[in-house]
């Protein structure tokens, strides 16, 4: 695309973010938005920012980070059991590069399309590049998942795959050198992440609690736990991953990548014992792998076992060092 003039604000909102909204009274072009929820649900609103440097790297593709600022969003709505319905984006972009605003537009708009959520409004400045988006849906009322409905007694299990996108910062950042080919693959996972929102919506009236895993396994697993005045025991060897990552010889990295690494977006829930046809089949139905990785226990930490049960020898360490 060539242009002689820069982009006036308005004509950057309206070429690149002004598209027909679903299901929405008013969307951008006015003060604010006018939404309706439909009768019998509540509106579940959540928000999450993105800063360069801080969470992506600068050279990071423009198409990936519309995908990942609105895929972090509506990974937060699936773990409340949300269906996404809005979306506002709140932008600061060092200039208005029409290129580069075309690809941001295309990642944002191909995942807002598949979850059937309308841009609705937003704020665009000049700054150092920093997104952030706010997303709203709806949920059946008083059937939201929640941090704090965990049971002593409770299955821990974990959506998907984890310690990909660790491995692939490890690697950017030169702490760790990977094969190409797994260095790319991780780095997919990084870059596009799959919010799990089906499986969100298919978990309500299964779990007790749900939370989406962007800190890590333990940290957010220990939000759980704070919530609902429990503790856990994970079962290191059960933590499911690719086996090159299982394989590799350092073990604390490896550790740290499955239990502390981050940026998964897979979902932890806890269900009660007996439920393992009804997982089998949503497994099957959204083909997503669900693992049993632990127990919901007395206590108010989170313990992690190694071979034979033993208390994992690293694991103070890796706890410290990897916060
Ligand atoms: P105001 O000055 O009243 O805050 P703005 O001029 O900032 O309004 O925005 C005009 C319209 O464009 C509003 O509806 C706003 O929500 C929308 N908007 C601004 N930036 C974005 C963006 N990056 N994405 C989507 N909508 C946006
Ligand atoms: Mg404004």
């Amino acid at each position: 695309m060539t242009r002689s003039q820069p982009l006036t604000e308005f004509e950057l909102i309206g070429r690149y973010f002004t598209r027909p909204t679903q299901h929405t009274v008013l969307g951008i072009g006015d003060d604010a938005a006018l939404l309706t929820v439909r009768p019998g649900f509540e509106l579940v609103a959540a928000t999450d920012m993105m800063v360069e440097g801080t969470h992506f790297f600068s050279d990071v593709d423009a198409e990936a980070l519309g995908h990942k600022i609105l895929a972090v969003n509506l990974s937060d709505l699936a773990a409340m059991g949300a269906k996404p319905r809005w979306a506002m984006l709140a932008m600061a972009i060092p200039q208005a590069d029409a290129a580069w605003l075309e690809k941001f537009a295309r990642g944002f708009f191909a995942l807002a399309q598949r979850y059937d959520v309308d841009l609705i409004g937003g704020d665009t400045t000049g700054g150092p590049l920093n997104l952030c988006v706010q997303i709203m849906g709806e949920v059946e009322a008083g059937r939201a998942l929640r941090r704090d409905g965990a049971k002593i007694g409770d299955e821990v299990w974990v959506s998907g795959q984890l310690g990909e996108a660790a491995l692939a910062v490890a690697h950017i950042k030169g702490e760790w050198r990977l094969p190409d080919a797994l260095a790319a693959s991780c780095r997919h996972r990084l870059e596009w992440p799959q919010p799990r929102v089906a499986l969100g919506r298919g978990l309500i009236g299964t779990a007790h609690s749900v939370i989406d895993i962007s800190d890590g396994l333990l940290a957010d697993l220990g939000h759980i736990c704070e919530r609902s005045g429990v503790g856990a025991i994970i079962d290191f060897d059960a933590l499911p991953c690719i086996p090159e990552l299982r394989s590799m010889k350092e073990r604390d990295q490896v550790a740290q990548a499955l239990l502390a690494g981050g940026d998964d977006y897979e979902l932890c829930f806890t269900v009660p014992p007996g439920n393992e046809q009804r997982l089998t089949a949503l497994s099957e139905q959204l083909d997503i792998t669900m693992t049993r990785v632990g127990s919901i226990m007395p206590g108010n930490r989170v313990e992690v076992r190694g071979p034979a049960g033993r208390p994992l020898e690293w694991k103070e360490a890796g706890f410290e060092h990897f916060r």
